[in-house]
């Protein structure tokens, strides 16, 4: 599929490790490259303002999508090629999504974890047909592979649907695996046969 924008979830805080930090800058790259745009939360702190910050140098285009009260909060990067400023969080997000071809989330905490499962969960329910996926920086999300892999054996989640979400470690090969995606047509629920 033709990737114009990828959104990018990602932390507000830059990470212990500076190699979160240089990954970052890496995928950055990468999208400016095959002339992808960015789409991203609009903040100018942590990760998230690395990744803006590199695709704009590198010439790229990058828009950021905030919601007002982080606007008043003084986080909001104003030296973005477009700012999107909404009424809510829930509206970010819908427009962070509508916005974008594919999801990825690099290293961060609570906010990239849950803006990373909301896209993951429309994908399995085919609300959308995009690609997501994780760049498992330095083994940051081994711990939660694991566990998903935990949620298979258990049967909380069908095999296919945890295939959906990528998990690569270099983003030039994360990029292609979405250039080539194919969602796989997989029934959420079990049906009366199979229980
Ligand atoms: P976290 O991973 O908890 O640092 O949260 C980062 C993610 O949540 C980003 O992808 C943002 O969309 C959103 N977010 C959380 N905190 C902020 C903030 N201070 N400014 C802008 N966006 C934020």
């Amino acid at each position: 599929m033709t990737l114009r924008n990828i959104c990018v979830y990602c932390g507000s805080n830059p990470g212990r490790n500076p190699i979160y930090v240089e990954q970052a800058r890496a995928l950055a790259c990468a999208l400016v490259e095959r002339r992808i745009g960015l789409v991203f939360g609009g903040a100018h702190v942590g990760v998230m303002g690395v990744i803006a910050d590199t695709v704009l140098d590198a010439g790229g285009m990058v828009t950021g999508v905030i919601p007002q009260s982080l606007v008043d909060k003084e986080v909001a990067h104003m030296g973005l090629t477009e700012l999107v400023i909404t009424d809510s969080m829930h509206e970010r997000k819908m427009i962070m999504a509508e916005r974008s071809d594919g999801f990825i989330a690099l290293p961060g905490g609570i906010g990239t974890l849950e803006e990373l499962f909301e896209v993951w969960t429309w994908a399995q329910l085919g609300f959308h047909r995009k690609p997501c996926g994780i760049l498992n920086v330095a083994g940051y999300y081994d711990g939660l592979a694991r566990f998903l892999d935990h949620a298979v054996a258990e049967s909380f989640v069908k095999t296919p649907h945890r295939e959906m979400l990528f998990v690569e470690t270099d983003p030039t090969v994360l990029l292609d695996c979405y250039e080539q995606y194919t969602p796989p047509n997989v029934e959420k629920w079990l049906s009366r046969a199979e229980m």
